[in-house]
């Protein structure tokens, strides 16, 4: 199951019970809205009832760690949870966001080994993916509207590993002075997502076909971003992998079953051509 709040738009439940039923397990996913003063009482009837796993997603990333039993060190390091499972009456709690992320981008011949990134947001999917990208890029800067919350990943990152980071505001000044060199850019924010499609962060004359650029958005597959990055040339990835392959590594989590990718891909390809 799902849960969060909101949870009615999420499309983890296509691609999940398709692969549940490609897999032939007797199984059904369901989205459960749970409130923030519900999260506890939620937890405890998840432990009563022995639902076997479960995604959590906005607002409960963070607060959901005091009543898990042990957490993950990726997790840990992330200071979020996305998937848990039950394992004989013990909730362990793990992070697929960031290995989603990074194993769309090298699918997507947007590996960020060896790379400059600019990373666009500092909110829990720019922290996963932060983590899952910083020990590979040669340097990466992480912008963000609210200042602080680009340092605490920095600070963060910086006191596990020894990489080249920045974390600073997002403004034209930086994103211009960042973006001259920058070989692989990274949208995280919600900005020029449904129903604000005409949003952009980046001004398309910045963008150029040297770079990848990968908007971890997908609805729509194609943001105002992709599309101007696409007409300068750049190389672009959604984030419909991204989604994929955090839903298939919380599958094998629950399951311990090698996940159907191409059947959950399919299920939601079908779901946005519906629109
Ligand atoms: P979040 O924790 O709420 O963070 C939102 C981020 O967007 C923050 O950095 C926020 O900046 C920034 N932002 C929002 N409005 C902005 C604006 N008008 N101008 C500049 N920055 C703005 O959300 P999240 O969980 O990280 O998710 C972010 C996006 O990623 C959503 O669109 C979500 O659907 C998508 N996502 C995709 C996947 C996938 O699998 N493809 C997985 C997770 C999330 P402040 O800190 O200044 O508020």
């Amino acid at each position: 199951m799902l849960i969060g709040d909101p949870v009615e738009h999420s499309f983890s439940p296509l691609m999940q019970n398709a692969a549940f039923q490609f897999r032939s397990i007797n199984s059904v996913y369901l989205t459960v809205q749970v409130k923030s003063e519900g999260l506890e009482d939620a937890i405890k009837g998840i432990k009563s009832m022995g639902i076997r796993g479960l995604n959590v997603t906005i607002p409960h990333k963070v607060s959901i760690m005091k009543y898990l039993d042990e957490i993950d060190s990726t997790a840990k390091n992330i200071g979020a949870v996305n998937t848990v499972i039950n394992k004989d009456g013990k909730l362990i709690g793990y992070n697929t966001d960031g290995a989603g992320a990074l194993e769309a981008l090298k699918i997507g011949n947007g590996d960020p080994t060896g790379k400059k990134v600019v990373l666009l947001g500092a909110g829990g999917a720019a922290r996963a993916i932060s983590f899952s990208i910083a020990p590979f890029a040669r340097r990466l800067v992480v912008l963000n509207r609210t200042r602080s919350k680009a340092i605490s990943i920095m600070e963060a990152i910086k006191k596990r590993l020894n990489i080249k980071i920045v974390g600073d505001k997002l403004t034209i000044n930086t994103l211009s002075k960042e973006l001259v060199d920058t070989e692989l850019l990274i949208n995280t924010t919600s900005v020029g997502m449904f129903p604000k499609i005409d949003e952009t962060l980046v001004g398309g004359h910045l963008l150029k076909p040297k770079m990848v650029v990968f908007d971890i958005i997908y609805n729509p597959p194609e943001t105002r971003l992709l599309r101007e990055a696409t007409a300068s040339g750049a190389k672009t990835l959604n984030g419909i992998n991204m989604l994929v392959n955090q839903g298939a590594l919380s599958f094998k989590l629950w399951s311990g079953l090698k996940p159907p990718i191409n059947v959950m891909l399919g299920a939601i390809n079908s779901r946005l051509r519906e629109g």
